[in-house]
């Protein structure tokens, strides 16, 4: 079942489209220092090279704010530079080329130096991110809801788009991030009825690798399935590496990407013959790499297997000793358990 997205408008990251019919990008973040444009360039060439489509910096100073210029020399993917409060900051990164600016604009200054960035930003065609933070809401929406509420998060991101909206500027994004799972997505369900804007979706300090997976892939999986969401970064307490594959196979697990090898395997059971868990695994590694768009079925028998992977291109279903190699559902013929792992990674080759 195909998922109905959100309607929104579309804005342009560099020459990564936002909304609209855009693919929902994948985006990480780096924790180099920024001023080391080495460490930075590094970091970046990796995640790239691991899918991500758009990196975001920290622009703590007007030195950082100059480093983007030299790191945007080297890099193939788009850039954003997260500021906080001061203004100039971000008037520095967009002299520097950057392709998206991540600031709240009611906290950088007064309205001469609010319009200063967001005429510049409009001049050069950069959009801006609305950030809202849970931790960061202004005190005065706190005390009108008594605590965070997803209508003190969606209230807040409405007060900065406005300040933008009154200066002319549309391309924005807002994202509505809190750690609490349940916060973030009726937050973002409030918003979507709002506004029309992309929406910049994740689940912020979710928290280690294991942990902040597990909440990653609710909430973020919730929103997506809702049709909410033009782009996302998951926040891992980890090498931002791992936020990009894990985007990647949120995305593709729900079916709104394609990335490679989409692989399906049964949990095994008593009637399980053959060693299925090492298999699958050495599969799955072997075709990380493939960029094909195929499903690869790994099944435990031939009671089960072919019918649960029929909507699979290529498979096995064991059975004892050996296993049946199908494709499309269709059993093709009978492979030697030793010989698995060789004949189907050839025959995915092969497609
Ligand atoms: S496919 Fe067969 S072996 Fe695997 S879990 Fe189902 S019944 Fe068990």
């Amino acid at each position: 079942m195909d998922i109905k997205r959100r309607r929104t408008k579309k804005v342009s990251c560099g020459d990564v489209k936002i909304g609209g019919d855009a693919p929902i990008s994948i985006q990480s973040m780096t924790n180099t220092d920024t001023r080391d444009v080495k460490k930075t360039v590094e970091q970046i060439k990796a995640l790239e090279r691991n899918g991500c489509e758009i990196v975001r910096a920290a622009v703590l100073d007007l030195e950082a704010a100059q480093a983007i210029k030299e790191i945007k020399k080297n890099i193939s993917i788009p850039i954003v530079a997260d500021i906080h409060f001061d203004y100039r900051l971000a008037l520095e990164a967009i002299n520097s080329g950057v392709d998206k600016l991540r600031l709240n604009p009611g906290n950088i200054g007064d309205a001469e130096r609010v319009r200063k960035v967001v005429m510049m930003a409009k001049e050069r065609n950069i959009p801006i991110r609305i950030g809202v933070n849970a931790g960061s809401i202004d005190k005065k929406i706190i005390y009108k809801y008594g605590k965070i509420t997803p209508e003190a998060m969606v209230e807040s991101g409405l007060e900065h788009v406005k300040i933008l909206e009154n200066l002319n500027f549309e391309d924005i994004i807002i994202s509505l991030k809190a750690s609490d799972i349940k916060l973030t997505l009726e937050s973002y369900r409030l918003m979507a009825k709002k506004v029309d804007y992309p929406l910049h979706i994740g689940i912020t300090e979710a928290g280690t690798i294991k942990g902040g997976t597990i909440k990653s892939c609710i909430g973020i999986g919730a929103m997506l399935l809702d049709g909410i969401g033009d782009t996302l970064r998951i926040s891992l307490t980890g090498d931002p590496i791992e936020e990009v594959k894990l985007g990647k196979e949120i995305l593709k697990s729900v079916g709104l990407r394609d990335f490679g090898i989409n692989l399906i395997s049964c949990p095994t059971c008593g009637r399980t013959q053959i060693d299925l868990i090492h298999l699958a695994n050495r599969i799955e590694n072997k075709l990380s790499t493939v960029n094909k768009p195929l499903t690869v079925a790994i099944m435990g028998c031939a009671v089960n297997g072919p019918g649960e992977a029929k909507d699979a291109d290529i498979g096995i279903a064991g059975g004892k000793g050996s296993a049946l190699l199908f494709k499309k559902g269709e059993i093709i013929r009978k492979i030697k358990e030793e010989d698995i792992e060789a004949v189907l990674l050839e025959e995915i080759m092969k497609m």
